[in-house]
């Protein structure tokens, strides 16, 4: 069959709350500009994240009611940890209560002012840990990852060249060396198998540990099955358990792949460092078997990761992005070439050129399609990126704008919506105006700033 369908009947919905333009512009003015301070009851389609906003399965709403709340050695933990292992098999198994507490833990313990911590491209918040140490966040993507337009199967790859010379020019300041599967911040473009396992082995010639930050394995997985050498017709499961097989240990998301609505863990192998990761989670998160979650967050998370795997789901996971992609393409608006995984990224820079990046194209753009059509969608760009720790400014790398798809939340007509209103947007988008900041915090500024319209 032609059609991909969504593999799912629906059981238990939310109603959308319809809003007129009028009363959008007003919300928006409100919020400082800021999507991120909209109530989400005036949006009609969330596209902000895909984070933490999946719809459960029917069988992980029955897990939750499975669930143990034993403070120590819940069988919660142990389903948990079962599930995890059954896919990345690491020694330990640290329950976090999201990636960026797991992150937390992680970087506390291995890094110190002045090192160095290499990575294909760095999330803000692993970034965001990272520098709250005195660290330095290195993005080392390969060249074809910052070209938006250019077609490449693996644009979430890592550059091993540059890596070997970082590793030789700089390693007595490298703690370890991290890998972002998918690459989030790039435009969540998948890694290849190859490059997972290079940049493992430079990192064990140097004698650094390695780790993957597997936010979205279960969509990388799909890519490496679908376009890598060799892997088509091996069993996801497969795949997954090899891209693992080479690392030291992960941090990861249950918000993301795992088809829960919060949760995460840091995995290792390093027995002492898990011992000191036990310690501080039991100061900052909680005892070793919850981690700063409920026992039925654990078992959600653990059906989640049996659900994540299935083939049928990643099919019309990674269809439903290609689908708007395709036809926000056809009408000329420029999209990051192959759609990533969980998202379509819309190049806003190239979108808006009559709008320089310190004044915010992207920011622009979301704002617009909030306008038109009550979309709320996320720059991924100079604001997110653009001030530097020493508060100066810069253009990043890119400006973008993401439409993150939450996961089994909205169909096809939905899809067709989104793809309506940017056309809307695209017929005015000579009229679009940049912004300037009117309030940021010192980090992690896209949160909680407040923007004007020149
Ligand atoms: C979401 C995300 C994180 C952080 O996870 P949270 O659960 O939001 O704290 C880290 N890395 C990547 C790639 C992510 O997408």
């Amino acid at each position: 069959m032609k059609t991909i369908i969504e593999p799912f009947r629906i059981k238990s919905v939310e109603p959308i709350r319809m809003t007129t333009r009028a009363e959008r512009e007003g919300l928006l003015k409100a919020a400082g500009y800021n999507l991120f301070k909209l109530h989400s009851d005036d949006v009609i389609i969330d596209l902000l994240t895909d984070s933490g906003t999946s719809a459960m399965s029917a069988a992980q709403w029955g897990a939750v009611m499975t669930g143990d709340e034993s403070y120590a050695g819940a069988p919660s933990f142990y389903r948990f940890e079962a599930a995890v292992k059954d896919l990345m098999d690491f020694a330990h198994i640290i329950p976090a209560h999201q990636g960026r507490a797991a992150e937390h833990l992680l970087f506390t313990l291995i890094a110190k002012t002045g090192d160095l911590i290499p990575s294909n491209t760095h999330f803000d918040t692993t970034r965001g840990n990272i520098e709250a140490m005195g660290a330095e966040a290195l993005d080392l993507p390969i060249a074809e990852g910052r070209v938006p337009s250019l077609d490449h199967p693996f644009k979430g790859n890592m550059d091993l060249a540059a890596l070997e010379r970082v590793l030789k020019a700089e390693g007595h300041r490298i703690p370890a060396v991290m890998m972002t599967i998918t690459n989030n911040a790039g435009g969540g473009q998948p890694v290849s198998l190859a490059n997972i396992r290079g940049a493992a082995a430079l990192a064990r010639a140097h004698g650094k540990p390695f780790y993957i930050d597997g936010c979205r394995f279960a969509e990388n997985t799909w890519f490496i099955k679908l376009r890598e050498e060799g892997q088509t017709d091996r069993p996801i499961k497969d795949i997954v358990r090899d891209c693992f097989a080479v690392a030291d240990g992960m941090t990861m998301s249950a918000k993301k792949d795992a088809f829960a609505n919060i949760g995460g863990w840091l995995a290792l192998n390093d027995d002492a460092l898990a011992e000191r990761a036990r310690t501080l989670l039991i100061q900052t998160e909680g005892f070793p078997t919850y981690g700063g979650l409920a026992g039925r967050d654990l078992d959600a998370i653990a059906q989640g990761l049996k659900e994540i795997i299935n083939e049928d789901y990643l099919l019309y996971r990674v269809r439903s992005n290609s689908y708007i992609a395709e036809r926000l393409d056809a009408m000329g608006i420029p999209v990051v070439k192959p759609a990533g995984g969980h998202a379509v990224f819309i190049d806003a820079r190239s979108f808006l050129p009559h709008i320089p990046p310190l004044e915010y194209p992207g920011q622009a753009l979301t704002c617009a399609m909030y306008e038109a059509g009550g979309i709320r969608a996320c720059e991924i760009g100079t604001v997110m990126f653009g001030r530097k720790p020493d508060g100066t400014e810069a253009p990043a790398a890119m400006d973008l704008v993401r439409l993150a798809m939450p996961r089994r939340v909205y169909t096809q007509s939905h899809a067709d919506y989104v793809v309506e209103v940017l056309e809307e947007v695209a017929a005015a988008k000579d009229t679009l105006r940049g912004m300037s900041i009117v309030k940021e915090p010192p980090m992690m500024r896209h949160f909680t700033a407040a923007f004007e319209r020149f």
